[in-house]
């Protein structure tokens, strides 16, 4: 998936943006591409929630309390940074912009508010809304994965219904009925969206690639 292209061609990275909300199966989508495409990378984001059992600190998260959080903010290290389900998280804007200069696309896991705010930044970006078959889909999610209590867990369904009406401020909508075909149009939204004209640089004065059968 990664293969270099002809000679004179080069790939440019670009962002891909995955929202939803909780429980939808967000994480299942940047897995499936990291596990499928050497060229992807994932962003890891800054939050100030609490590290859950089985989470690793820098590949998760970089979990860290508001004052930090706060004092990077400032210091304007973030992408953009938004407050979600009473949390800080914040996408570092360094490790985005050095994957992208190094040909790499860059998955982002984040939710409506900082997906729509980065997308009227860079609309080059690909911005992807993955859709739950209902609520109640996504309250038997997160209580099957047993990561959040049953507080926290009402306060993330409470939010579902606003996050989801947001869903076509996005360029691309994967209703996750089914998650192995979701998973195909997620991988088929990224293939394409690899092969856009505008995603190709070229290294010749007169900008024609030279390949090697031209
Ligand atoms: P969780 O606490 O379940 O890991 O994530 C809660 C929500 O925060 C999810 O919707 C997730 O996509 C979102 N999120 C994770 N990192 C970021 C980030 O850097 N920025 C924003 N805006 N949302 C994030």
């Amino acid at each position: 998936m990664s293969s270099e292209p002809l000679a004179g061609f080069r790939r440019l990275g670009f962002l891909v943006v995955i929202s939803g909300p909780s429980g939808v199966g967000k994480t299942s989508f940047c897995d499936h591409l990291l596990e499928t495409r050497t060229d992807t990378v994932r962003s890891v984001s800054a939050t100030t929630r609490p590290q859950r059992p089985g989470e690793t600190d820098g590949r998760d998260y970089f979990f860290i309390d508001r004052a930090a959080f706060e004092l990077r903010r400032a210091g304007g290290d973030f992408l953009e940074s938004a407050e979600v389900h009473g949390q800080l998280y914040g996408t570092p804007e360094r490790f985005v912009k050095d994957a992208i200069a190094a040909g790499k696309i860059v998955l982002l896991n984040i939710d409506v508010q900082g997906g729509l705010a980065i997308k009227a930044r860079h609309p080059e970006g690909v911005y992807i809304f993955v859709y739950p078959p209902s609520v109640d889909s996504l309250r038997a999610r997160l209580e099957a994965r047993r990561q959040d209590g049953p507080v926290e867990i009402e306060r993330r369904l409470g939010n579902a219904p606003g996050e989801m009406r947001r869903w076509r401020e996005y360029d691309y909508v994967v209703l996750n009925e089914e998650l192995p075909t979701a998973l195909a149009q997620v991988s088929a939204i990224v293939e394409a969206e690899r092969a856009r004209v505008g995603r190709f640089a070229v290294s010749t004065p007169t900008g024609t690639a030279i390949a090697p059968h031209a």
